[in-house]
């Protein structure tokens, strides 16, 4: 009977992926490109551009131009400012959308507006990278509620790892709409190397620093983390200014616009031959660094995930970790930002070859670069 029939533009699940950051935006873009590729789903992107430069960058390598942008960066911007322009923005779109499900990642303000907004309209929520957890709510701050709040709300939870399936279960959510899938990050990560293999051109800007800094052991540095700010982000000034001391090494900083980290960076390491602050890099150059440099120093949540991948030992900047996964493997170790355990750190690793062999051992703890598939395919089924 024709009444009963579906037609195939009614079976077709309008699926919102939504995201603001450069982070984000690596990590989504791989599942965008599958959820395309998948029948049943019409793909829709929102941007949020909570910082508009740097997911600027990743939009254009990875050819997404976003359905809806709305553009809510603004200078100075405090969090309950920017909280609030989330989540009136994100309802608007999906009032006017209307998807059938929407997807967010990780633990921003973005992650945890689109929400909220779409909780108030009954839209169900899947969350790409569930449940990562310190157990602090003050470890990354505010990251650590963001997700914890769609980890309550979300219907599907996309596991990035066993022990993140364990952090979930934990919290009573319901094992079936548990899926361990890998991080998107790794998929991000081995689909920028093969571009890379296939045109070293799309890298060619650090070919200047390549050339200045030929001989010398690159030690690669990312910092950026909100807990680091004042203080902390001082001494990690400090302990760059002493690494970079040594004749045979040379530092290779994008730095990230922040002025909180920009201004104290300037202040502190202006001038230092052997350091190179550099914008921040797109993609594809920065995973150039990662595979140019001996070493990794950063506060970063994704590069710690990026590192181990590549076999490069990661100093992670913090007091705690919620991906324990580095660590436990022997590529991580939390060395927090006093200048001088950070200084005997590095130096241990680049004096003694056991101590680097034993941290450099590629391995991929966080996926095997099929994530987002699974993801698309899940969807597919569910909805
Ligand atoms: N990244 C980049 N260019 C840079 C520095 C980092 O593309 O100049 C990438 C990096 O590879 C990782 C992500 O940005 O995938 C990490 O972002 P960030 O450290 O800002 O955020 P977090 O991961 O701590 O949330």
């Amino acid at each position: 009977m024709a009444g009963l029939m579906t037609s195939p533009a009614n079976s077709t699940k309008r699926i919102m992926t939504v995201f603001g950051t450069r982070p984000e935006a690596i990590k989504m873009f791989p599942v965008v490109h599958a959820l395309r590729a998948q029948s049943g789903i019409e793909a829709r992107v929102c941007v949020t551009a909570q910082h508009r430069d740097l997911l600027d960058q990743v939009l254009d390598i990875a050819q997404i131009v976003p359905d809806v942008d709305l553009d809510v960066m603004q200078p100075n911007q405090t969090l309950d400012a920017l909280l609030a322009r989330l989540v009136t923005g994100l309802g608007e779109t999906f009032d006017r959308e209307k998807p059938d499900r929407i997807l967010v990642h990780g633990d921003t303000l973005t992650t945890m507006a689109g929400t909220i907004a779409a909780y108030f309209r009954k839209i169900p929520v899947g969350h790409v990278e569930a449940g990562l957890r310190s157990g602090d709510i003050y470890q990354p701050w505010p990251e650590e509620v963001n997700r914890r709040v769609t980890g309550v709300v979300a219907d599907l939870h996309f596991a990035p790892t066993e022990a993140a399936a364990d952090a979930l279960m934990a919290e009573n959510v319901d094992p079936a709409r548990i899926h361990v899938t890998g991080n998107t990050v790794i998929d991000a990560l081995l689909a920028t190397q093969a571009q890379l293999q296939a045109r070293p051109e799309i890298a060619a800007g650090l070919d200047d620093l390549a050339t200045r800094f030929a001989g010398r052991r690159i030690v690669a540095v990312t910092s950026h983390r909100r807990e680091n700010f004042g203080e902390g982000m001082r001494n990690i000034a400090r302990a760059i200014a002493q690494i970079a001391a040594r004749p045979d090494v040379a530092v290779i900083f994008p730095v990230h616009p922040n002025p909180n980290v920009r201004s104290v960076m300037d202040a502190e390491l202006a001038g230092l031959s052997n350091v190179a602050m550099i914008d921040p890099l797109d993609y594809p150059h920065f995973v150039r660094l990662l595979d140019m440099c001996e070493l990794v120093l950063t506060d970063s949540g994704g590069v710690q995930e990026e590192a181990p991948s590549l076999g490069k030992p990661v100093l992670v900047m913090r007091e705690t970790t919620e991906r324990p996964e580095g660590v436990a493997a022997g590529t991580a170790r939390l060395v927090g930002t006093d200048p001088a355990q950070i200084v005997n750190e590095i130096f241990s690793l680049l004096d003694d070859k056991a101590a680097y062999s034993a941290m450099s051992r590629a391995h991929n703890p966080f996926g095997d670069g099929k994530a987002a598939q699974r993801i698309a395919r899940v969807i597919a089924d569910a909805g």
